[in-house]
Formats: structure tokens, C-alpha cells, sequence
């Protein structure tokens, strides 16, 4: 049943079939700034704050909410997502379930822009799943018990400040560090010292040579690191796919992976590919690079940047597919404006709401 719609006579053994409800869209959007509870450092820099735009996508009464998140060295801004939102105009189409064309119109608006895009396609799922009633894993047929717990992220530090951190997250059953630095094996010796709990890294293409992200692979492996995000610059296809070739570990795509066209040129490149939805343009096209990832036989991570629960939560619907789950974001920050997906005792929990699953606090 179609919330707000009318019906029609059905099949046989149906009542009725609702009818598709016609109407006007409404796009509302305000710049947020997110505060981060740490001074988060990573191979290419530091910071305490991340800007973010929310949406609203507002349909015969209902609200779909959607988030775009801009850490800076992706290249967007409250500027930039404000000036592309405001070009939007979605009253040329009369129903929120014309989805394809409707982002299909949207990506075409200008290029690149890629959160200010997942910011209205969010919304866009946040709307039709209240309209249908269902969260976007049911309707995907996506089993909501099925994500996987999800890493708790330490930023490259101190040994005291790691020490520390990997205290902070002892109810998580994975971590993953952000290596890149000439620190690295400091970093994994000292989480060594305290947990054995299974680790991811992240060099954010911090290696530039390959015999040495071989070897670093191997020492990795030893450690107890399952796996290796974005060894090496993104640009260094062959030193990348030789890694890959002879790595004791899988490795993943993550800044050389962004949209759906990405996914084929990273077959063979990485072992998988990191998924995230300020990358994909949102949902629609994250959903279709994880059913292409999985056809290539490649392993899928949905991840995420700092973030309200909003695109979190948006996330998690997708997650549900994933071999790994990095969906910390909302847990980094002080100021949340949303619930719906918690992270309880390490494992990612969805809520039962429909559409992306969330309200305001
Ligand atoms: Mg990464």
C-alpha cells in the first residue's frame, strides 16, 4: 500500500492496487557543521570539524531526509552543495517514483558534485520508502540482521592517544587504522600491545612503492590486519594491481573507486571496492555498484565520511550486502541531529522505520 494513495481494483485474491499518487516535490536544504570529538588525522591531513548540507524532500504532506556530507579534500563546500541544490528544480516531474529519470536529471545538472547529488537521492529514498511504507533493505530484499559489525576508525597518532583510543572502542569487534605515515608499524605494535581483535588499514594511498607494500602486507598479515584499503596512490594502476596480484591480503579501491563506471576499471586493479554514498551519488547508484562488484566476484566494504545518521543510516540499507562494514561515522561526532541506525555493542542495528529508517532527534 502506497501511503496517500488512491486504489484501483486489483488481481484476484487483491482488493485493490494503489494508485501512483501524483503531486508537487519540494527541496529544502540548510548548511551544518559537524564537530568531530577528535582532532581526526589521516595520511593527508588533520581536522576538527566537517561541513555538511541537509535536505528535506517534502511530497504530499510526507518528508524524505537527506544529507550531503563534504570532508575537504573531496572538493565540495557549503558553497558548492548550496549552488548546485539550488539548481535543481524537480517540479518538472510529478512523482517521486520516477526515480530513474529523476536522478538521471539531477547527475546531468552539472558535473561532478557528487555528495550535493547522494544529498537529494537520500532524500529521494528517504521518501518513496515512507511512501511505500518499507525500509529500502526489505524492498531491496536485503536481510536487516545480516550487517557486519561495523570497524571503529584510529586516526594516525601518538602511542598514548592510540593506546587510549583502542580503549574508547572496546565494545567494537574490528578496527580500522589509518596507516600512511613512517609510523605505521609503530601504530599496529602498539594496538598489538593491548587487543588481538582483528584489524583493517587504510594508507589512503600512502605507499608509493610496491616492493614496500608487499612487504608491509606481509608483516600486516601477521599481525592480525584482515585486509588493505587504497595501499597505493590511485593513479598507480600496475603497482596497485601487481599488490593485488601477490598480496597476502585483499586489497580495496577506495579513493580509485567512485561511481559505477570505477567498478570495472578496479577488476583486478583490488581485491574490492569500498562503497560509499558522497562518492556514488547516492544510494540508486551504490545499490548498482554493489550488484556489479558482486558479479565480478569482487569483495564489497560500504563505508562512509563523517556523517549525521542521516547518510549512516542510508548506508546501513546497503551494508546488509557487505563483507565489511565501516559505518562509524556518526559515533565521531558531538552534534547528531538524527537516530535510526545505532551501533550497539560494535554491531550495526537498523531501525524498523521506513525509507532510510530515521528521525530527528
Ligand atoms: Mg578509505
Amino acid at each position: 500500500m502506497i501511503a496517500g494513495a488512491g486504489t484501483v481494483p486489483g488481481l484476484p485474491g487483491f482488493a485493490s492496487i494503489p494508485v501512483l499518487p501524483k503531486g508537487k516535490m519540494t527541496l529544502r536544504f540548510k548548511p551544518y557543521t559537524l564537530s568531530l570529538k577528535h582532532v581526526f588525522t589521516i595520511a593527508t591531513s588533520s581536522r576538527s570539524t566537517t561541513p555538511v548540507v541537509l535536505t528535506e524532500l517534502e511530497f504530499n504532506g510526507v518528508t524524505g531526509y537527506g544529507e550531503a556530507s563534504m570532508p575537504p579534500y573531496l572538493g565540495e563546500s557549503h558553497d558548492s552543495v548550496m549552488q548546485f541544490l539550488s539548481k535543481v528544480d524537480l517540479s518538472r516531474f510529478s512523482s517521486p517514483f520516477d526515480m530513474e529519470n529523476i536522478l538521471h536529471y539531477v547527475d546531468q545538472t552539472a558535473p561532478g558534485n557528487k555528495a550535493a547529488k547522494a544529498a537529494v537521492d537520500i532524500a529521494l529514498h528517504d521518501l518513496t520508502g515512507k511512501l511505500m511504507q518499507q525500509p529500502w533493505h526489505r524492498i531491496w530484499g536485503f536481510d536487516a540482521t545480516k550487517v557486519p559489525p561495523t570497524s571503529f576508525t584510529i586516526g594516525i597518532d601518538t602511542a598514548e592517544v592510540v593506546r587510549q583510543k583502542v580503549k574508547e572502542a572496546d565494545e567494537y569487534h574490528i578496527l580500522k587504522v589509518k596507516l600512511g605515515r613512517d609510523t605505521d608499524k609503530m601504530m599496529i605494535s602498539t594496538i598489538r600491545e593491548v587487543t588481538d581483535k582483528p584489524i583493517s588499514v587504510d594508507v589512503n594511498q600512502g605507499w608509493k612503492d610496491r616492493q614496500f607494500a608487499l612487504d608491509m602486507a606481509h608483516w600486516l598479515k601477521e599481525k592480525g590486519v584482515v585486509f588493505i584499503e587504497q595501499p597505493m596512490p590511485k593513479e598507480q594502476i600496475d603497482d596497485n594491481a601487481w599488490l593485488t596480484e601477490h598480496s597476502p591480503l585483499p586489497t580495496i579501491g577506495d579513493e580509485a573507486v567512485q561511481r559505477l563506471d570505477d567498478v570495472l576499471k578496479a577488476h583486478k586493479v583490488y581485491s574490492g571496492i569500498n562503497i560509499k554514498l558522497m562518492k556514488s551519488t547516492g544510494m540508486r547508484e551504490a545499490h548498482k555498484m554493489l550488484v556489479l562488484a558482486r558479479a565480478l566476484d569482487m569483495k564489497v566494504m560500504v563505508g562512509c565520511m563523517t556523517e549525521t545518521s542521516c547518510a549512516i543510516s542510508a548506508a546501513a540499507q546497503l551494508a546488509t550486502m557487505a563483507d565489511w562494514a565501516d559505518l562509524d561515522g556518526a559515533l565521531l561526532i558531538s552534534n547528531d541531529v538524527y537516530k535510526g541506525t545505532r551501533v550497539v555493542k560494535g554491531n550495526v542495528v537498523l531501525s524498523e522505520l521506513p525509507g532510510i529508517g530515521i528521525e530527528k532527534i
